[in-house]
């Protein structure tokens, strides 16, 4: 696990909190009122419908200046302050003001408490509000905020450095000369790197060039917690990132009984200060490379800053046939998933599944997992893991 820090909370949002959280303050601070209505005491209520007289009113930020007297009401506006004398609150739907303001008339009774929002309901001081290990979501950060919690210490994010390999790339928007592609595996890696919580630094592309990618590995561990490298990990003769890493680092260099991302090396490289930094070969091919990074990089990434390492899974109905071949491999197919009138989850495929054909798999948001044999038909039950925010 990374080293904590202390960082604004803004710049923490996506950490996991390194220490517990001990509550500094009550929230609410004070006993406030749930509702815009009519401070009142409850037992004035007993016989509604009944006058009582009107005092004042009440805005959420203003404290009221006179104490409210049997026979009487202070209107209030929702989030204001209880009135000294005031143990409950009249809904404004449950009162007639007179013409001239003086009386209101109040309609339903109300027992004591009713409709107001005690101090400390919602976080008390002194307790501890969150566990050393919580991640800070969105709605976490509110709640440290409303606890003045404006510093936070946190596992630090991990930086992963990103490059791409290949003579054949080209990101420079120029005409592709015979042979080139566009690369694209750059800019999904290294939002897949935010995404996942971390911070990104990117290397650029590297061209097929022993000499190039090691000072650009070396630069890269001196910098970063981790290292994804995309293309070069496979059989072929340019494969340089497997002729370079044999030879700087410690490397294992799998096939993977998965389809797609079967190539995949994993290993360590030394830095200039001797520590010996994850290098993640994800194989080349764009699909391939989003499957490698999600099934292997991010739970390691993840569970280098503490947090929650995998992503949901669900078991789901398939809507349409997903028949394979026995091949010794779990395929994961990219699929959208969606729930259906009957309650239960259903995916379909988002397309051709060619490691090749990124278009298809990006507008996946979960992939599905299909075992060895012979696949699955419509309506066969199978095991889904949940990619994003889906619908
Ligand atoms: P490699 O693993 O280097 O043999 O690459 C496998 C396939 O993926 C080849 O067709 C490459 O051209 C393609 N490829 C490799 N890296 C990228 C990249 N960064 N963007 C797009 N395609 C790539
Ligand atoms: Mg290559």
């Amino acid at each position: 696990m990374l080293p904590a820090v202390t960082l604004p909370l803004n710049a923490a949002v996506g950490c996991s909190l390194a220490n517990d959280v001990i509550a500094a303050e009550s929230v609410p601070p004070f006993a406030n009122s749930a509702v815009d209505g009519w401070a009142v005491r409850a037992g004035d209520t007993a016989g509604a419908p009944i006058k009582l007289r009107v005092l004042g009113a009440i805005a959420a930020g203003a404290v009221a200046d006179v104490d409210l007297e049997p026979g009487s009401a202070i209107k209030i506006m929702t989030g204001a302050p209880m009135p000294i004398g005031a143990d409950a609150v009249v809904m404004v739907e449950d009162s007639v003001v007179d013409s001239t303001g003086a009386s209101v008339e109040i309609l339903a009774s109300v027992g004591a408490g009713q409709s107001i929002r005690s101090a400390g309901s919602d976080v008390r001081e002194g307790q501890v509000v969150f566990r050393s290990g919580t991640a800070i979501t969105p709605a976490v950060a509110g709640v440290l905020a409303s606890i003045n919690a404006n510093f936070v210490t946190v596992t630090r994010k991990a930086r992963i450095g990103v490059l791409s390999t290949g003579d054949e790339l080209v990101d420079d928007g120029s005409p592709l000369a015979p042979g080139q592609i566009r690369e694209s595996n750059k800019v999904m890696l290294l939002k897949l790197v935010a995404a996942a919580g971390a911070e990104p630094i990117d290397f650029g592309i590297i061209k097929d060039d022993e000499a190039a990618l090691e000072t650009a590995l070396r630069t890269a561990v001196d910098q970063c917690d981790a290292v994804l490298t995309s293309g070069g990990v496979s059989m072929g003769d340019y494969d340089v990132v497997k002729a370079v890493l044999s030879r700087i680092a410690s490397m294992a260099w799998m096939q993977i009984a998965i389809r797609p991302a079967k190539p995949f090396a994993f290993g360590v490289l030394s830095n200039t200060s001797g520590v010996e930094v994850p290098i993640f070969g994800l194989p080349g091919n764009p699909v391939s490379s989003m499957v490698s990074f999600e099934l292997i990089a991010r739970p390691a990434i993840r569970q280098m800053m503490n947090l929650e390492p995998f992503r949901p899974t669900v078991l789901a109905i398939a809507d349409d046939d997903m028949r394979r071949e026995p091949d010794g491999k779990t395929h994961w197919n990219r699929v959208f998933a969606k729930f259906d009138e009957d309650g239960y989850v259903h995916v379909t495929s988002t397309g051709p599944q060619g490691s090749h054909q990124l278009a298809a798999t990006s507008i996946a948001n979960a992939i599905a997992m299909v075992e060895d044999g012979q696949g699955v038909y419509a309506g066969d039950r199978l095991e889904v893991m949940l990619l994003s925010d889906w619908s």
